[in-house]
C-alpha cells in the first residue's frame, strides 16, 4: 500500500469532519435507512472486498470475469433462498429502486411483444398505455417506474391496517394490465400482502406478478415457519426483488432481481450494435458501474451463509416482538395492524380519551431529542376517500437488541412528554398560501425558495450566498404541511429543498 502524503491525509481529515454531521450509521440509534448487523467483522470484510474490486468496471463481465463469478454466486444464493428453480435467473442491480424499475420495464416489454405477436383483434391494445395494479401501500419505486417507463399505476385502496382485498385487485384485471405487484412486506405498515391469492388470480388471467421483497426478502427467508408462502414457491409469481443493502447488510448499491424464466428475463436487457462503438449489452440500467457493493455482498453471503443470516434474523424477530408489545403498552399509541417482519408503524390510539392520546409525529420528534431517530410517515387519502393514518416507522435490525432497554425507555418517556399535545395543523399556512394565489401559479425555482423561507425551511447551510436556514429540527410541522398541500405543489417544494442542498456556493 502506498504511503499517504500529508496533503492526502488532510483531505481525508476533511472528509471525516464532513461525516460527523451525518446520521449514525451504526449503533442502532437510527431506525431507518441503515441496517446494522452489529458484527464489526462484517464491516471490515465488506470494506476490504470493495477495495479489492475498486478499479474494476462491472460494465463488461467478459473483460472482468470476477464480476460474473460474484454475480453468479449471489444470484445462486438468492435463488435458493427464494425457492427458485433451475429456470430462475437473475441480476444484481444497484438497489431496490432499480430492481423494481427493471421488473416493470421487463413486464412492459413482455406485454408489448405479446400485443404485436398476438391475435390481430387485440392489436388496438397497443394504442393503450399498459397498466400496473398494486395495493396503495406499494413502494414509491413503482410510482417512479410507471413515470419513467410510461405505464399507468392503478392503486387499489387498502383498509385502515394496510390490508388489501384480493377481490378488489382482481376486479381491475384487464387486457391492458402488464403487471400486478404485491409486497413481502409493504414498507409503510409492514403488511405481508395476500401473495398466493393474488398470484394465482393473476396467473389465471395471464398477468405476471412481481413480489417486492426488497426490504423483507433477506429477513422473511429466515423469519420462521409460521409464514404463508410469499416467494417463488408461490405459483404465478414471475419475478421477485430482494435488497442486499438492507437485510443483506451490504453497503448501499446492491439488490437482487430474480425472474422466473429465461425468455421473460431477456426482455430485461438492452442491447445495441447500431452505433460505431463497442456493442452495448446491459442487463441493468447503468453502463460502466462499480462492482464494490456486489463484492461486499458476495463476501457477506459467503461469511454468513444461511445459518448466519438465520441467527441475525432471529435477533430482529425477538426485538420486533418486544417493541411491538412495549409500544402497545404505551397509553395513547398502538402498532398499526399485524405487521410481518422487522418493521412497525405506530399510530395514535383513538380508543382512549383525547387528553391521553399521543400524536406519533410529536412523539418521533421528542424521541429524536432523546437520542433515537424514527421516520415520520404522512397520512394518505386513497382514491376511495379512506385516509390511512399518519404514523411513525421503525425498522428493526440486529443491533436493536442491545439497545432495547434504552430505546424502550426513550419511547415511553417521549410519549409521557407529548401526551395530549394536539397534532400539528399548518391550516393557517395553507390558507395564507391559497389567499396569496401561490397555489394556482407555476412555481419557478426562486418563487419556491421564497415560499420555503417563509415556512422556515432554508437552502443548504453551506451556501453563504443565500439566506441559509438549516432544515428544521422538528419534522412534525413540515410533514403536516406536506399532507395539507396539494400533492403536486408539495412535491415541487420538496424538489426545491433537495435541489438547493447541492448547489455550490455563489460568489460573495
Ligand atoms: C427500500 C424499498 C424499495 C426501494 O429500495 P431502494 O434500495 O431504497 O432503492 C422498494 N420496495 C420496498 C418494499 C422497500 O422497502
Amino acid at each position: 500500500m502506498a504511503e499517504l502524503s500529508d496533503v492526502s491525509r488532510e483531505i481525508l481529515e476533511r472528509l471525516r469532519r464532513l461525516r460527523e454531521a451525518d446520521a449514525a450509521t451504526h449503533g442502532g440509534r437510527v431506525l431507518s435507512y441503515v441496517y446494522d448487523s452489529g458484527l464489526a467483522e462484517l464491516d471490515e470484510l465488506s470494506a476490504e472486498a470493495m477495495r479489492l474490486v475498486q478499479p474494476v468496471n462491472g460494465l463488461d463481465p467478459t473483460a472482468f470475469p470476477s464480476v460474473a463469478a460474484l454475480e453468479r454466486d449471489v444470484v445462486g444464493f438468492a435463488r435458493q433462498m427464494l425457492h427458485g428453480d433451475a429456470d430462475t435467473v437473475g441480476s444484481i442491480t444497484s438497489g431496490g429502486t432499480e430492481s423494481c424499475m427493471l421488473a416493470v420495464k421487463t413486464a412492459r416489454d413482455v406485454w408489448a411483444a405479446a400485443q404485436v405477436s398476438g391475435d390481430p383483434a387485440t392489436q388496438p391494445m397497443l394504442a393503450l398505455r399498459p397498466r400496473i395494479i398494486a395495493p396503495a401501500t406499494v413502494h414509491a419505486a413503482f410510482h417512479k417506474a410507471a413515470h419513467y417507463f410510461g405505464l399507468d399505476l392503478d392503486l387499489v385502496p387498502v383498509d385502515a391496517t394496510g390490508q388489501v382485498d384480493v377481490n378488489d385487485l382482481r376486479a381491475r384485471f384487464g387486457p391492458d394490465v402488464a403487471l400486478v405487484v404485491v409486497s413481502a412486506p409493504s414498507y409503510p405498515f409492514g403488511v405481508l400482502d395476500p401473495i398466493a391469492d393474488v398470484a394465482s388470480a393473476a396467473a389465471h388471467h395471464g398477468i405476471p406478478c412481481h413480489v417486492d421483497a426488497c426490504i423483507g426478502g433477506f429477513a422473511l427467508a429466515w423469519w420462521g415457519d409460521d409464514l404463508p408462502p410469499w416467494d417463488l414457491a408461490v405459483p404465478g409469481v414471475t419475478s421477485i426483488s430482494a435488497d442486499l443493502h438492507k437485510y443483506g447488510y451490504a453497503p448501499k448499491g446492491a439488490s437482487v432481481l430474480l425472474q422466473r424464466d429465461r425468455d421473460r428475463q431477456r426482455q430485461q436487457f438492452f442491447a445495441t450494435a447500431r452505433w460505431p462503438g463497442y456493442p452495448v449489452v446491459n442487463a441493468t440500467l447503468l453502463g460502466s458501474k462499480s462492482a464494490g457493493a456486489l463484492a461486499a455482498a458476495w463476501a457477506i453471503v459467503q461469511r454468513l451463509g444461511g445459518e448466519g443470516f438465520a441467527e441475525l434474523v432471529s435477533s430482529c424477530r425477538r426485538s420486533t416482538e418486544k417493541l411491538h408489545t412495549r409500544i402497545d403498552d404505551i397509553v395513547g399509541l398502538r402498532v398499526v395492524g399485524s405487521p410481518t417482519g422487522p418493521l412497525l408503524a405506530v399510530e395514535t390510539d383513538a380508543t382512549v380519551p383525547k387528553r391521553s392520546r399521543v400524536d406519533p409525529h410529536h412523539w418521533a420528534d421528542r424521541v429524536s431529542e432523546l437520542g433515537f431517530t424514527l421516520q415520520l410517515q404522512p397520512g394518505f387519502t386513497q382514491s376511495n376517500g379512506l385516509t390511512l393514518p399518519h404514523t411513525t416507522h421503525l425498522t428493526i435490525t440486529p443491533v436493536t437488541e442491545r439497545m432495547l432497554p434504552e430505546l424502550t425507555a426513550a419511547l415511553t418517556q417521549a410519549a409521557d412528554d407529548v401526551r395530549g399535545k394536539a397534532r400539528a395543523t399548518p391550516r393557517f399556512a395553507v390558507q395564507a398560501l391559497r389567499m396569496s394565489g401561490a397555489l394556482g401559479r407555476e412555481l419557478t425555482a426562486d418563487r419556491a425558495q421564497a415560499l420555503l423561507s417563509r415556512f422556515g425551511v432554508g437552502a443548504n447551510p453551506g451556501n453563504a450566498g443565500s439566506a441559509s436556514t438549516p432544515l428544521p429540527a422538528k419534522m412534525a410541522p413540515l410533514i403536516a404541511l406536506v399532507e395539507q398541500l396539494p400533492s403536486e405543489f408539495a412535491e415541487r417544494l420538496l424538489i426545491e429543498v433537495l435541489a438547493r442542498q447541492v448547489e455550490p456556493p455563489t460568489a460573495p
